[in-house]
């Protein structure tokens, strides 16, 4: 474990929860995923780097949203693309 000195994750208040646990990408074009990640910024639940569609990580790039946690109700950790930060909580 980690942590860059990350600003990003230690700014979190409250954890967005995933709503549903299905990648809404992956749904329409109808692949599947390994695991699913949750945006701390938007609150959109989409699919990890071990999953084809790579959804996650798309949308950062796409919105610059930093931290997901991830979505599997046994885990509890953030992840903050930019500074490369994990963190457990
Ligand atoms: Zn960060
Ligand atoms: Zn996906
Ligand atoms: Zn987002």
């Amino acid at each position: 474990m980690k942590n860059n000195g990350c600003q990003h994750i230690q700014s979190i208040e409250e954890i967005k929860k995933p709503e549903a646990y299905v990648c809404e990408e992956c749904r329409k074009s109808g692949s599947r995923w390994v695991h699913l990640r949750t945006c701390q910024t938007c609150g959109t639940t989409l699919c990890c780097d071990s999953s084809p569609g790579k959804h996650m990580t798309k949308h950062f790039h796409q919105t610059g949203h930093p931290v997901v946690i991830s979505a599997e109700p046994r885990e509890k950790w953030f992840y903050c693309y930019v500074d490369e930060a994990f963190n457990q909580y």
